[in-house]
């Protein structure tokens, strides 16, 4: 039998939300697509032939100014799933270990596993991260903490008081991984400026993605934050060719294109208000959210009859074993999915 590290025979392939069947509100993607300055990238891109530029030099210098970042404290992948995967194999050996929330992102979990490390994993109180308890389990086998901010699939935040409290009581030799993948969507003025604390915290890497609110999954472009050393260091071990030249201008754009941004965030205000007036309405548990998506929290039996009336009525969401994640949408798909859940009002009590 040819060989496998034994301990992928005991994970299953990451599963993407559904998208057949419906109006896809499964994998918190823009409702309304990306800025339309990509049209143009697009419709004027012709040098296929050529290898892209494997510094990313020109998005590079955008995101850098963007951030009031050093060139050098950014890495890119393809996707933030990339660089998930790149810091995992770079950091963990066997016995190992990373300590993360559950439930989370999945992805952190798989990674560790995949290079032999154990996973610590706290639940969340009430839907927050339990920051106590998370440095409470640390050991000196902890090499990374993963921290999903705004967290998927809750869409809770830790405040940036709790953020400083836990990054002051954290060994620097342990990486906390930040994972802002939906940070844009974010409203609370005391969510923290997690790319300024590298400045005060070199172990603190921050993880932002142009697949959210920039609309722009399909091309797989993500990238890390963090010191300057490090990010050298993992630098070795990046594909060299991990960002396709459409990627890198699509995203060039795209994070110039403020007013998009801002658009898709007043439409997901309005959105989450849609769905918070009619859970408030009818007393149904929800976790506050600071993202593109909402969770209803319940067991998966309950979770799977909620997303097969949704999917007949048109609407696919994810149904997981915490609860029902609903992306938001359009105001129109968002009232399909509320008249939806107003119809079967029985099943979410
Ligand atoms: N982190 C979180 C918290 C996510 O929800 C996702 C996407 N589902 C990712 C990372 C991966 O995003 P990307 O498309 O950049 O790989």
């Amino acid at each position: 039998m040819l060989y496998v590290k034994p301990q992928m025979k005991k994970l299953d392939m990451y599963v993407p939300g559904e998208s057949v069947g419906g109006v896809k509100l499964s994998s918190n993607e823009n409702p309304f697509g990306a800025s339309a300055k990509v049209n143009d990238v697009l419709a004027n891109f012709t040098n296929f032939a050529r290898y892209p530029d494997a510094q990313a030099t020109i998005l590079r210098e955008k995101i850098a100014e963007f951030l009031a970042v050093d060139t050098k404290q950014l890495i890119f992948g393809a996707g933030v799933d990339d660089v998930i995967q790149l810091i995992s194999r770079s950091v963990l050996a066997p016995g190992d270990n990373v300590v993360q929330a559950t439930p989370t992102f999945p992805l952190y979990e798989q990674h560790a596993i995949i290079e032999g490390a154990d996973v610590i994993s706290v639940p969340l109180q009430n839907g927050v991260h339990d920051l106590d308890k998370m440095i409470a389990v640390i050991n000196d086998r902890t090499k990374i903490i993963w921290l999903c901010n705004p967290n998927n699939p809750t869409g809770t935040y830790v405040n940036e008081m709790s953020l400083r409290k836990f990054l002051d009581s954290v060994p620097n030799d342990i990486l906390v991984i930040v994972d802002e993948a939906y940070v844009e969507y974010v409203v609370a003025e005391d969510f923290p400026n997690t790319v300024e604390l590298i400045g005060l915290y070199p172990n603190v890497v921050v993880l932002r993605t142009f697949s959210k609110v920039y609309g722009l999954a399909s091309f797989r472009i993500g990238y890390g934050v963090g010191s300057e050393k490090f990010i050298q260091d993992l630098e070795v071990g990046r594909l060299p060719f991990n960002t396709g030249a459409i990627a890198q201008e699509v995203a060039a754009v795209a994070i110039s294109d403020r007013d998009f941004v801002a658009r898709s965030v007043a439409e997901n205000i309005a959105g989450l208000a849609q769905y918070e007036e009619f859970f408030n309405k009818f007393d149904i548990r929800y976790y506050p959210s600071q993202t593109n998506f909402i969770l209803i929290p319940c067991a998966l039996e309950l979770g799977m009859e909620i997303g097969a009336k949704l999917l007949e009525a048109g609407y696919i969401v994810r149904v997981l074993a915490c609860g029902v994640r609903i992306t938001i949408g359009s105001r129109a798909d968002n009232d399909g999915v509320i008249a939806c859940l107003q119809e079967n009002l029985e099943l979410l009590k």
